[in-house]
C-alpha cells in the first residue's frame, strides 16, 4: 500500500499587510521528500500521526512536502502553486490513499478556498484514491472541500494540543474504509456566525458545551464529529463557524447531527462575542491581580501573530511601561533591525533603539509607530528551541535571531525577535533565559494559544485592548466579499 501523506497549511488573514510568500513557508518549516518524515515522525502534529500509523501497517510513505507558515497575509501564487503542485504531482504518480494536514483557512493571489482548491484538483488527477484531511478548528469550510474528500475532521481543542489524535482519528476513518469495514459519509452545516477567536476557547463556554456534544455523538456511534469556529479576518465568502459530521453508511444520522450542532452554535451566538474593556480599567485590573503575586497573564490580542498579526505593534507595551507595571517580561516583539542594532552593541550595553513599528496595516488604516526605548541587552541568541509543552510538542521553534531587551531599570524586559511567533510555549522565554514562573507579569502577544504553555502558571489572565490587524472587534474591518447578511455585522433572523 503506497500512501501520500502531505502538510500545506495557512491561516490567511486578509487584512494582514504580511504577504506569505515561501520564504515565509521556509521561515516556519518547508520540508521535502524524506526530511518530512525526519522532521514530523515524532511530533504531535496530524502529519506525525499519519506517519506513525502507515508505518505500523507496513504501507509505502510518499511524503512530497510538508510546509506550514505563521499566519499572516495572502499567500502568493508562486508559493500555492509550488506547494499545491508538489502533492498534486505525488498523488498522480499513483498512490492508494491520500493523508493531508491542512488548515482549512487558506487564501491565495489567485484562490479564496486554498483548501477546496487543492481537494478538487487531487480529485481530478486521482478520482478513484480516497482522501482524508485535518483541519484546524479556525477552519472556514466550504462545500468543494467536503465535496473532494471521503473524511475531514477538525481539532476539538483551542489551544489545539488534540492535533495528533485527531489525525489519528481521520486516518483511522480512511484505512476502515479501504479495508471495507466502514462507509464514511459526510454532512456539513454553515452557520451565518462570524465568531470572535477570543470566544472559541474550548475550555470556555459556548465551544466547551459544543464540543462536549460532538464528543458525545462519537460516544454514541458517529464515526467524527467537528464544530469548526472558524477564522474570521478572513475577507471571503465562506468565512465562519460551521460543522462536520461523519456518520457510517447513513447520510441521515450525519445531517442530523451536523445541524444539531450547527442550532446549539446558533443559539450561543451573542457568547462567541468579544467584550471590549478599556485598557485603562485592564490595567487597574492588571496592578490589582499583580499585587497578590504572579505571573499575572496580560494578552495583546489585537496583534497576535498566531493571526496573522504584525507583532511589532507596540501601543500596549507602552501602556504597560507608561502604567508602571514592573517585573513584566514580553513575549514577544518582531524587529529584526532591531536585532541587528542589538547584536552590533553586545551583551550588556546600553542602547536607544526605535523598537517595533515597522509594519503599515493599510487595511486598518494605520501606520507603523515605533517605541523609543532606552534600555541594556540582557541576552542575544539564535531563537532556536524545541517545544516541550502540550501544543506543537517535539516541533524544533526558529525565532529567528533574538535579543532580550531591558528597559526601564530592568522593569520590563522584552523578547524581540526576527521571525513572527505566537508565544504558546514557555520556551519563548526560557530559550533566552527569563524564568517565567519567576515574574509578576508576562505580556504575551497571543490571544488563547498561550493556554498550552502558560494556562498552568498564570495567577490570572487579562486581555488589554489595543490595535492591529487582529483586532478582537470585526466592525473595524471592512469586508467585501464575505456573505451577508451575517452575525454580528448584520441582523440575522434565522441561519
Ligand atoms: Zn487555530
Amino acid at each position: 500500500m503506497k500512501v501520500v501523506v502531505a502538510m500545506m497549511k495557512h491561516e490567511t488573514n486578509t487584512f494582514s499587510p504580511l504577504a506569505t510568500d515561501l520564504a515565509r513557508f521556509e521561515a516556519w518549516g518547508l520540508h521535502r521528500g524524506p526530511a518530512v518524515i525526519d522532521a514530523y515522525a515524532t511530533t504531535a502534529m496530524p502529519i506525525g500521526a499519519y506517519i506513525r500509523l502507515c508505518q505500523a501497517r507496513g504501507a509505502e510513505i510518499v511524503s512530497p512536502v510538508a510546509a506550514e507558515a505563521m499566519p499572516g497575509g495572502i499567500v502568493t501564487r508562486e508559493a500555492y502553486e509550488t506547494l499545491a503542485g508538489l502533492i498534486v504531482d505525488a498523488v498522480a504518480a499513483g498512490c492508494d490513499a491520500v493523508l493531508l494536514d491542512l488548515h482549512g483557512a487558506m487564501v491565495a493571489e489567485h484562490e479564496a478556498d486554498g483548501e477546496g482548491e487543492l481537494l478538487r484538483r487531487l480529485r481530478e488527477v486521482a478520482p478513484d484514491v480516497p482522501i482524508a484531511a485535518t483541519c484546524d478548528l479556525h477552519c472556514n469550510l466550504t462545500q468543494i472541500m467536503i465535496e473532494n474528500c471521503d473524511a475531514l475532521i477538525g481539532y476539538k481543542t483551542y489551544p489545539h494540543v488534540d492535533m495528533a489524535q485527531v489525525g489519528d482519528q481521520v486516518a483511522r476513518i480512511l484505512f476502515d474504509k479501504i479495508d471495507g469495514k466502514t462507509w464514511p459519509v459526510m454532512n456539513w452545516t454553515s452557520v451565518p456566525l462570524l465568531a470572535q477567536t477570543l470566544a472559541m476557547g474550548t475550555d470556555d463556554e459556548p465551544m466547551k458545551g459544543l464540543i462536549a456534544r460532538a464528543r458525545a455523538m462519537e460516544a454514541e456511534g458517529l464515526l467524527a464529529a467537528t464544530v469548526f469556529g472558524g477564522f474570521p479576518m478572513a475577507d471571503v465568502p465562506h468565512a465562519g463557524l460551521s460543522t462536520v459530521t461523519i456518520a457510517n453508511r447513513n447520510p441521515a444520522e450525519a445531517a442530523a447531527a451536523s445541524e444539531e450542532l450547527a442550532a446549539m452554535a446558533w443559539a450561543r451566538r451573542d457568547d462567541f462575542l468579544y467584550r471590549h474593556v478599556p485598557i485603562a480599567d485592564a490595567l487597574d485590573h492588571a496592578l490589582a491581580a499583580g499585587a497578590q503575586g504572579g505571573p499575572v497573564i496580560l494578552l495583546d490580542h489585537a496583534d497576535n501573530c498566531g493571526s496573522g498579526g504584525t507583532q511589532d505593534v507596540m501601543g500596549v507595551i507602552g501602556a504597560v511601561i507608561d502604567r508602571g507595571l514592573t517585573d513584566v517580561a514580553v513575549g514577544a516583539v518582531w524587529d529584526p533591525v532591531a536585532v541587528k542594532e542589538m547584536a552590533a552593541a553586545g551583551v550588556d550595553a546600553t542602547v536607544t533603539l526605535a523598537l517595533g513599528g515597522r509594519t503599515p496595516m493599510p487595511s486598518v488604516g494605520l501606520g507603523g509607530e515605533p517605541l523609543i526605548l532606552t534600555g541594556k541587552v540582557k541576552a542575544l541568541t539564535d531563537g532556536r528551541f524545541v517545544v516541550r509543552g502540550p501544543m506543537y510538542t517535539g516541533v524544533t521553534v526558529d525565532m529567528g535571531p533574538t535579543a532580550v531587551f531591558s528597559v526601564g531599570d530592568g522593569r520590563v524586559e522584552i523578547v524581540v525577535t526576527s521571525h513572527h511567533h505566537e508565544p504558546w510555549d514557555l520556551g519563548v522565554f526560557t530559550s533566552v533565559g527569563i524564568v517565567p514562573e519567576a515574574k509578576r507579569f508576562l505580556l504575551l502577544k497571543s490571544r488563547i494559544h498561550y493556554r498550552a504553555g502558560f494556562a498552568g502558571l498564570a495567577r490570572a489572565t487579562i486581555t488589554l485592548d489595543g490595535y492591529g490587524v487582529t483586532t478582537s472587534d470585526n466592525t473595524q474591518l471592512s469586508y467585501m466579499d464575505l456573505r451577508r447578511p451575517i452575525f454580528p455585522l448584520d441582523r440575522v433572523n434565522t441561519p
